[in-house]
């Protein structure tokens, strides 16, 4: 079938769907309004009243939990299960009312890159050196370099004039897989083909959170880059926090060939 057809198919699904569902409260709130005693009346707005009660709780409990984690920089591993459930549909809801206020929309993705890390981290993962994926994006190649790095990273002659260098370096030293990807696509098809149990992705704040809202099952702990000369242009990592996190998530194995420095 032409892709251009499974599009519209899709989106007539999508609009069927809305559709059955208003026509089903049309009909639920025609039939309270033609049969329902006041009795029986009353008792469903109390319904309702106790269930929107019940959802502004647990939403003031979720930003209140959010809140701590934030400050302390660490989450008790229960809250973080809770809150790991419903951080994607509350990253999705703040990002679009960041957008209705007209409040900075990567300040407030920052947030939700440091609030993932946070999460990620509470139950201190480790895993073998190859599970781990070191995901980079393209823009940090030096604009003018002419090797083709998306392919194979090591076609990179580790000149120095980028922070590849330094990236491979590391990825050589602890045995974890790199890939450079010059976007989403190439992204998801080297988590595809390298299934990494945990992903270190370095990415500017809205790249992290697509990427992070994109990747189901794999924890991803996320980077942001640097961008002296603007975005998408010759950025730049802070490569410690790279090693960093690699050397706080590895499992330590007698056979594990890693050199430590
Ligand atoms: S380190 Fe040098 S060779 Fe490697 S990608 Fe950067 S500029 Fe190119």
């Amino acid at each position: 079938m032409d892709y251009k057809k499974e599009k519209l198919q899709v989106f007539f699904k999508i609009s069927q769907a809305f559709v059955v569902l208003s026509l089903a409260v049309l009909f639920i709130a025609l039939m309270v309004y033609l049969y329902v005693d006041e009795t029986t009346y009353n008792l469903i707005v109390l319904l309702l009243i106790i269930m929107v009660f019940a959802i502004v709780l647990f939403a003031g409990l979720l930003i209140y939990m959010i809140t701590i984690a934030y400050k302390q920089g660490k989450i008790n591993k229960g809250f973080a299960l809770i809150i790991g459930k419903f951080i994607k549909p509350i990253m999705a809801v703040a990002l679009e009312l960041a957008k209705l206020l007209s409040i900075d929309k990567n300040t407030m993705r920052g947030f939700f890159v440091d609030i993932n890390n946070i999460i990620v981290n509470s139950s201190n993962p480790k895993f073998k050196s190859d599970e781990i994926l070191i995901l980079v994006p393209h823009c940090l190649q030096w604009a003018k370099c002419g090797y083709k790095v998306t392919n194979d990273p090591f076609n990179c002659r580790r000149c120095g004039k980028c922070d590849i260098t330094e990236i491979l370096d590391i990825a050589e030293q602890y045995h974890v897989k790199v890939c450079i990807a010059s976007g989403g696509t190439m992204a998801r098809k080297a988590i595809k083909e390298n299934k990494p149990a945990i992903i270190i992705s370095v990415a500017c704040s809205r790249d992290l959170i697509s990427g992070i809202l994109d990747v189901d099952y794999i924890p991803v702990i996320a980077i942001e880059n640097l961008t002296p000369e603007g975005p998408c242009i010759n950025t730049k990592v802070d490569v410690g926090k790279i090693k960093d996190t690699i050397e706080r998530i590895l499992l330590e194995e007698k056979d594990n060939k890693m050199v430590h420095n």
